[in-house]
């Protein structure tokens, strides 16, 4: 289960509801890099726990389009959707050792908690249901109101040092293990399957930097070992905002069809890192320190015209 042959193992993980837009592409280059360059390997896993928009099409055109930058990956790639059983297996654990709770709050139940006189961040759970006597629970229930599972927490305190952000510090909330239609957790999965494909190396967007905690503490729990972790700034669009469809042309589909080539994006790419503009050049001298680590924006003629 446990890589340990020394060898570097990272994975990139898309969940397929869409096509990869060139900030993935560019998260995706420097976590293949950040271990070929190493002699190791990059697996690529489908985390299509999202069964409403996840879709085999898209799944499809994600792996063609790594592939089409020219990175190596083995198939068969893992499916989350294929691993239910064994997320289950793992909250099963952490209840049956009191780790856990039933949790009845609607989206709208946690906002109005957090908009409360003295409410915390709305990012993190208040607390609601971590202390219901049996008879709540009980009436819960009996209401019909599906529970999650949360895990519960005392708001522990984690450090890592980030391979891109440097040492980074952050606390864990009593987050949700399995919603409350039954769906299991991104936070839960991602551990479980890091661990299951023996990865050390974990390179994604720097929006789940804040999550690394949760998985940090899930790890210690588990007895898991716990990988190193690279959190690589997003891409943003002209406006300064996070890359997205209305940004203009930022799929390689779109690009081709301004005439721009795949290796033309993947130089581009590869520049913004400070790296040099072939994978090959760029995986010879590849060092995470001299990885660009500011915030950077799609050229502008990639972007929409003004219209
Ligand atoms: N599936 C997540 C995403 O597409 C990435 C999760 C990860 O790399 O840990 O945003």
């Amino acid at each position: 289960m446990v890589n340990g042959n020394g060898v570097t193992r990272g994975r990139f993980a898309p969940s397929p509801t869409g096509t990869l837009h060139v900030g993935n592409l560019r998260t995706a280059l420097v976590a293949w890099l950040g271990v070929v360059s190493e002699g190791g390997q990059m697996l690529v896993r489908v985390e299509d726990l999202d069964r409403v928009n996840s879709t085999r099409e898209n799944e499809n055109r994600q792996l063609a389009d790594l592939e089409r930058l020219g990175l190596t990956f083995p198939r068969p790639v893992w499916r989350q959707s294929e691993r239910f059983d064994v997320y289950d297996a793992v909250v099963s654990d952490l209840s049956s050792r009191g780790l856990t709770y039933r949790c009845f709050c609607s989206r709208k139940d946690i906002r109005d908690a957090a908009n409360a006189p003295h409410g915390r961040s709305p990012d993190r759970y208040p607390g609601t249901c971590r202390d219901l006597t049996e008879r709540e629970i009980g009436d819960r229930v009996a209401s019909g109101r599906p529970a999650a599972i949360r895990l519960r927490t005392e708001a522990e305190e984690y450090s890592f040092t980030d391979l891109v952000l440097g040492d980074s510090v952050g606390s864990v909330d009593d987050f949700v293990l399995r919603r409350n239609d039954g769906v299991p957790a991104y936070n839960l999965a991602v551990v479980v399957d890091d661990a299951h494909q023996g990865i050390n190396q974990v390179v994604r967007g720097d929006d789940l930097a804040s999550s690394t905690p949760r998985h940090l503490h899930l790890q210690r729990l588990l007895d898991l070992p716990s990988p190193r972790y690279a959190h690589v700034p997003l891409v943003m669009g002209g406006d300064g905002e996070r890359l997205a469809k209305r940004h203009g042309a930022v799929t390689l589909d779109d690009l081709a069809s301004r005439g721009v080539s795949t290796e033309a994006v993947v130089s581009v790419l590869l520049r913004s890192f400070g790296l040099p503009g072939s994978l090959d050049d760029a995986r010879s001298t590849f060092d995470w320190r001299a990885i660009a680590t500011g915030g950077w924006t799609i050229p502008e003629d990639w972007q929409t015209p003004a219209s």
